[in-house]
């Protein structure tokens, strides 16, 4: 199902920008308020769903993910060219970074392209992904930043990485029917890193509201495959209380005959918890299952599971993942080296 929106909040500064005029002439039905300030907008009381706030982005476009001391260099940047998406999963951990749920839209992008351009001829990092803030894909087919930012990776080392738990992939594949050269129709995109992230289809269906399932996933990850555009999966996050080798390695298995081209790379990591998240979850969802098992605050005050199971379930999934791709990379998410190596897993 492709997302859309009925209202449409312009902050006047935004008013011109052409992604805006992009938004507004793919959507017409939505009802349009331009405002001078859009920030009353973002908060939880104003938020609503079905609408959308398009203004600047302020601060920086591009950021580091924090290091944790002590854990590999993941080699990645990340954009920010949104806030928020239309997926409810019960653990995002975006209800701790962010004070609101409302979808907003940065449309100054030729502030963004001059970073990106500086970022890129600099201090290339070897992936920057748009899907820290929110799902890369779930409304891409409205704002086309994939599209419009691939090309500026043309003859680089970076890959822009998308993340996503939906199937909106058809606007990357034009027509993907007529594909038959396995080259996808956007330009670059042989830069471009799709990554999906995977989960047993009942952990899906009971804490990823909204997504797609399991299987029109796998659907999607196939034509990928097929258009020549690399994939890659993350197992992130794994959840205690839903994991069991079998489940995981029939996901592996279907990946084996589903993404033709092979798998770029795998990436792990289990549930867990920055400061206000356990708290928010606590309070929302009393009782939920993410929240089972044996959890304790570590140095930097996230609820991590216990670290023998940790190791335990990067163990067993290294191994199937190790039996079926051979040779692919797999990186664990935020572990202290030490935990990478009581894994068997090779530190990058
Ligand atoms: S898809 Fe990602 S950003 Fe969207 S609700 Fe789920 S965890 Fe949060």
């Amino acid at each position: 199902m492709k997302i859309s929106f009925n209202k449409l909040i312009i902050n006047k500064a935004a008013e011109n920008d052409p992604l805006t005029s992009l938004l507004r002439q793919r959507l017409p039905e939505a009802e349009v308020e331009v405002v001078s300030d859009s920030a009353p907008f973002l908060n939880p009381q104003r938020a609503r769903s079905g609408s959308l706030v398009i203004t600047h982005q302020m601060g920086k476009f591009i950021k580091d993910f924090p290091e944790a001391p002590g854990t590999p260099p993941c080699g990645e940047k990340y954009i920010t060219t949104l806030l928020n998406c239309p997926f409810s999963c019960s653990y995002c951990y975006l209800q701790s970074y962010l004070d609101h749920r409302q979808i907003v839209v940065f449309t100054n992008t030729e502030k963004l392209k001059r970073e990106l351009k500086t970022v890129l001829s600099n201090t290339p990092p070897s992936r920057i992904t748009t899907g820290e803030m929110g799902d890369s894909l779930a409304i891409d087919h409205l704002t086309e930043t994939t599209a419009n930012l691939l090309p500026l990776f043309k003859n680089t080392e970076t890959l822009l990485e998308v993340r996503t738990k939906s199937t909106n992939i058809e606007h990357l594949l034009r027509p993907p029917e007529k594909c038959s050269s396995r080259l996808s129709a956007i330009e670059g995109s042989d830069r471009l890193l799709v990554t999906w992230t995977l989960s047993p289809p009942h952990a899906i269906r009971k804490e990823e509201h909204g997504t797609a399932t399991l299987e029109d996933r796998l659907v999607a990850i196939s034509k990928i495959s097929r258009s020549g555009i690399k994939v890659a999966i993350r197992f992130d996050p794994i959840i205690p209380f839903y994991f069991s080798r079998d489940k995981y390695e029939e996901i592996v298995k279907r990946l084996k005959k589903e993404a033709k081209n092979g798998i770029y790379r795998f990436e792990l990591g289990i549930l867990r918890f920055p400061p206000g998240l356990w708290e928010n979850i606590r309070s929302k969802y009393p009782g939920s299952a993410i929240m089972r098992g044996e959890y304790h605050r570590d140095f930097e005050g996230k609820m991590r599971l216990y670290r023998p199971a940790r190791v335990g379930i990067y163990r067993n999934l290294h191994r199937i993942i190790s039996d079926h791709f051979n040779g692919v990379p797999v990186a664990l998410s935020m572990e202290h080296n030490s935990v990478w190596e009581d894994a068997g897993i090779p530190l990058p």
